[in-house]
């Protein structure tokens, strides 16, 4: 059976460094053919590039991850000159987006500079005709959808997908694709969000080194784990799982062009 599977998003830079020889060791093993590997800053963003250069199936993304204060217009500068200086080598911009999280925690936080922040990223990813790897959640996803038409673009992607129904509705008439990681094996909302998106939009991740509850609970967030998350999503479709493997890995391979 062919099982073969690409995680849409991992922050390798952020494993220990024993952590990532393991991973990419076994990756073939675990039939993981490549990973989607995004960046949190510049210097993490110097890093995917290094290992992608050690290794061909790190697909790198350079951004700067919005759960965290702005960066400064040093740094800035810097990730930017980063993505035009290697652009034939980058996968995407990303990650980047609008910082939920960070607001839960200082509700009092200024949302004006992350958009843009975003802003600059999207029109990057215009220039750079680049797909764009987007942290936006609940009601960060709307504003988003709003910012990704007003720059008309179609090449977005929402990694470890959350909101309600009209707002993914909004992802998925726009032919935005969407990824999902190993909590759809034990979250409801996950498992809601499966059944009402096609394959052809659909994507798995595991935004590694995040750690999971349930059957992972305790363990190594490791690409492997997709494959039981390749096993609920065929569950929860009622379709075939070889038949879910083969549609999961056309849409990421047609969406990344890996
Ligand atoms: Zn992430």
């Amino acid at each position: 059976m062919n099982r073969k599977i690409i995680d849409a998003h991992i922050h390798l830079d952020m494993y220990e460094d024993n952590e990532r020889v393991q991973i990419l060791d076994e990756l073939e093993a675990t039939s993981v053919e490549s990973l989607i590997a995004v960046s949190n800053n510049l210097a993490s963003s110097l890093r995917q590039l290094e290992f992608a250069r050690m290794d061909s199936r790190v697909k790198p993304a350079i951004g700067y991850h919005p759960e965290q204060s702005l960066p400064s217009k040093g740094e800035l500068d810097g990730i930017m000159e980063l993505i035009d200086e290697n652009r034939e080598g980058l996968i995407a911009i990303g990650e980047v987006g609008l910082p939920y999280y960070l607001r839960q925690e200082e509700p009092k936080i200024d949302i004006a500079p992350y958009v843009k922040l975003l802003e600059h990223f999207m029109q990057k990813a215009v220039n750079c005709e680049l797909p764009i790897v987007l942290h936006a959640i609940y009601e960060d996803a709307e504003l988003v959808c709003d910012m990704l038409e007003s720059y008309h673009i179609k090449h977005a992607h929402f990694h470890w997908f959350k909101g309600d129904d009209a707002v993914l509705d909004r992802v998925l008439r726009n032919g935005y694709v969407l990824s999902i990681t190993p909590d759809v094996t034990y979250e409801q909302e996950i498992q809601h969000i499966v059944k009402q998106t096609p394959l052809s939009q659909l994507m798995v991740e595991t935004d590694g080194p995040w750690p999971f509850k349930g059957h992972f609970t305790e363990k190594m967030t490791h690409p492997s784990m997709m494959h039981r998350s390749i096993k609920t999503i065929s569950d929860i479709k009622g379709m075939r799982v070889e038949e879910t493997y083969r549609q999961i890995y056309e849409t990421t391979l047609k969406f990344y062009r890996v």
